[in-house]
């Protein structure tokens, strides 16, 4: 079969062996996976998290499952990191931190005609079943969304709050649709791209501001009575992104770091603002599977639009091509296709 593989840190479409299955494991047809910020950070060598497996965002066709509950011919989701469930960090709310998380994955990975989900992930409801009317272009969001979801619980966004997403891209943009499926009225967003803002105009964000030709502080405090907004979400990993929203989150307010940065990043920040101005700190790292049944069933019930964030759609074939368009920042979504 057809795999993109890192040789040499650059992603090559290599003919690899189809994977063997195990007791337990299941064997997926890949139909759609997105391509995330992530996976450009593996291939450009600057992620910092995990071993560099490409493609986390897949659904597909169930080709061969020796687990009992699954079948051949089943659409579904495959998520690649599950927890155990049953250690200190699952017991007490930080599921992505437990020991195992990052030990489980897909094999080869999502951008590869068929991968191999382990019996860890699938018996700990690591596959969820797609209904007839998702397409699996949607349900290569139900990932992405699931981490939109877990952060915005943690940040306990509500509908009367006002929010500042910094960074316009697919994730930042998951988040305004997240956030305002949730009923929040005011959401401002704020990235240095044209293109990317523009993408968010139409998804009736309340104010899509430049940094290059607005001051987004000045804007954002003008807009929300002089205070600033009662949450920022930072969709980057930039530090001036992560200075944005701490200036612009009223007193008391929260930020919420969402977007990783690359490693050895310093901020430049006055911490005594911090307490002065009752400002919380809230980070969000990844999703379980209550995030992914969550975001499965918003995307099920229509309640948030996946597909308008879908910009291209190549083929393996074209996985290079993609890898291009994505780095030069003209695209939103891009799905890589069977
Ligand atoms: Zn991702
Ligand atoms: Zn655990």
């Amino acid at each position: 079969m057809k795999a993109i593989v890192l040789e040499n840190g650059k992603p090559t479409l290599k003919e690899v062996p189809i994977p063997r299955l195990a007791e337990g494991d299941v064997l997926v047809k890949m139909k759609a996976c997105g391509l995330c910020g992530t996976d450009i950070e593996k291939i450009c060598g600057q992620y910092t998290a995990s071993q560099p497996i490409l493609g986390h965002e897949p659904a597909g066709v169930v080709e061969e499952s020796l687990f009992e509950g699954i079948r051949p011919g089943d659409r579904v989701f495959a998520h690649h990191h599950v927890p155990c469930y049953e250690c200190y960090y699952c017991k007490n709310g930080s599921p992505t931190m437990c020991p195992y998380y990052r030990k489980t994955n897909l094999d080869p990975g999502g951008f590869a005609e068929y991968f191999r989900v382990p019996a860890w992930n699938v018996k700990r409801e690591g596959i969820l079943k797609l209904p007839d009317h998702v397409t699996f272009e949607e349900g290569s969001f139900i990932e992405p969304l699931a981490t939109v979801v877990r952060a915005q619980r943690r940040v306990q966004l509500k509908a009367a709050e006002s929010v500042l997403v910094v960074g316009a891209g697919p994730m930042g943009l998951l988040h305004v649709l997240n956030a305002k499926s949730l009923g929040v009225g005011q959401v401002m967003i704020s990235d240095v791209s044209e293109y990317r803002l523009s993408f968010a105009e139409k998804l009736g964000v309340t104010a899509a501001l430049n940094p290059t030709r607005h001051n987004v502080t000045e804007e954002v405090k003008r807009l929300t009575d002089g205070r600033g907004v009662d949450v920022s979400i930072i969709a980057s990993g930039s530090p001036q992104a992560i200075l944005s929203g701490l200036y612009s989150v009223r007193r008391g307010g929260k930020v919420l770091l969402f977007g990783v940065p690359f490693k050895g990043t310093i901020l430049q920040y006055d911490v005594s603002e911090l307490l002065n101005n009752e400002i919380s700190l809230i980070s969000s790292n990844a999703a379980v599977e209550e995030d992914t049944t969550e975001a499965l069933r918003l995307i099920s019930e229509g309640r948030i639009r996946v597909k308008e964030l879908v910009s291209h759609v190549y083929g393996l074939e074209q996985f290079q091509e993609a890898v291009r368009v994505a780095k030069e920042g003209k695209a939103i979504k891009i799905v890589i296709t069977d």
